[in-house]
């Protein structure tokens, strides 16, 4: 696992590793500012994930299946890699919790 990182979904530490993207948000003020976005790679969370399970598989098999397919988990990463995104707030989940803030119920 990685430098007994939590996972920022399930917060366990079953990271196998993470994913630095570069991006760029935007302040209050509107200026935007370079900062770097992290995925973590976990066994738990994507371990069924289309794009990021192979690359699972394969960091959690034994040494044996590993050699043999070292080629595949190049490609596998190339396209992991390829689509990750940074994850993205659930708009209606933080309305409904800003509503609740405003109800006093949180
Ligand atoms: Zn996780």
């Amino acid at each position: 696992m990685t430098r007994d990182l939590p996972c920022h979904r399930c917060g366990t530490d079953n990271v196998l590793a993470v994913l630095r993207l570069p991006g760029t948000c935007t302040n209050a003020s509107g200026n935007r500012y370079p900062v770097v976005h992290e995925l973590h790679l976990c066994v738990r969370c994507d371990a069924d994930n289309p794009l990021a399970g192979p690359v699972v598989g394969y960091l959690t098999a034994d040494e044996a299946r590993q050699t043999e397919n070292v080629a595949q988990l190049a490609r596998d990463l190339l396209r992991w890699i390829d689509q990750a995104r940074p994850a993205r707030p659930d708009e209606d989940a933080l309305e409904a919790e800003v509503d609740a803030w405003y109800r006093g119920e949180l």
